[in-house]
């Protein structure tokens, strides 16, 4: 896959993508991430890329023409048109199913703003789908690319080690992850749980699934309307809601 990142610091996303997991897998030639500089687009002599906004106000717009360039030049050079993304707090706030779902896509193109924003013009003529990374405002848009950028790449195949790395994980099937442990087995008088150092796989499986109910119900029941329980399972939540309600519910783990 292919992912470009349109922006005005390129140095920022190189230092992160090129690192640890995405970094291995540009090695091996299973990603492809380039951040391309907004700024190189600019027709104004004095390489400006951003104005005051119209009807006034305080902060710069990042201006239409270098943007519509930038991405022109890319659709050239890949001769086709990428799904384009701008990183938005007005976009629709990233998912787990979301990142899945862009990450079947061969290219992908992701906008950064910056400033207090984009002209809307060159949104409303270029940007496919606007996506934010949650409730708040940050001053660029690199940090949200790059947050997209990395959620998508896990989970290309061959990226991470096998499926079993992100299908178990927190918010894949809508619940949250067991808790997780590694050597040693008793570290400052805390113990490792001792189904864990059993070697009883069905019993591990099952210690694992309860605890990773009981996190999602204790932390994140929102998230229990989309999981696909057994019956077992939904009779467990029950009970947890029954005791909830009686004021018993442990944070400990059990
Ligand atoms: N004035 C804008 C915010 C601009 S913030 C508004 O009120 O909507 C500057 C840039 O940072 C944005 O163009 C966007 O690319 C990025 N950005 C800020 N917060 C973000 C978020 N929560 N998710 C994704 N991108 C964000």
């Amino acid at each position: 896959m292919r992912i470009d990142i349109l922006t005005l610091f390129p140095d920022m996303c190189r230092a992160v993508f090129q690192e640890s997991i995405t970094g291995r897998a540009i090695e091996k030639g299973i990603l492809q991430i380039n951040a391309i500089n907004i700024r190189d687009y600019t027709l104004d002599k004095h390489n400006r890329v951003d104005d005051t906004p119209y009807g006034g106000g305080t902060g710069m717009l990042m201006q239409a023409q270098p943007i519509y360039d930038c991405f022109q030049a890319l659709c050239n050079e890949l001769g086709c048109r990428p799904h384009l993304i701008y990183m938005s707090p007005q976009g629709s706030v990233l998912t787990q199913q979301k990142a899945v779902e862009l990450s079947k896509l061969p290219n992908l193109c992701i906008l950064c703003g910056h400033y207090e924003g984009v002209d809307e013009r060159v949104l409303e003529a270029i940007v496919d789908e606007e996506i934010s990374i949650g409730d708040y405002v940050l001053t660029g848009g690199e940090l949200p690319a790059l947050v997209l950028a990395d959620s998508i790449a896990r989970m290309i195949d061959g990226v991470l080690a096998n499926e079993d790395a992100y299908t178990l994980e927190s918010h894949f099937n809508s619940l949250l992850e067991y808790p997780q442990y590694t050597k040693p087995a008793v570290w400052n008088n805390r113990e490792v749980p001792a189904v864990l150092l059993s070697g009883h796989h069905a019993n591990i499986e099952q210690w694992r699934r309860e605890q990773s109910l009981l996190r999602t119900f204790q932390r994140r029941p929102d998230m229990l309307n989309g999981a696909q329980l057994s019956q077992k399972e939904e009779q467990f939540i029950k009970m947890l809601a029954l005791q909830e309600k009686k004021g018993n519910v442990s944070t400990e783990n059990t």
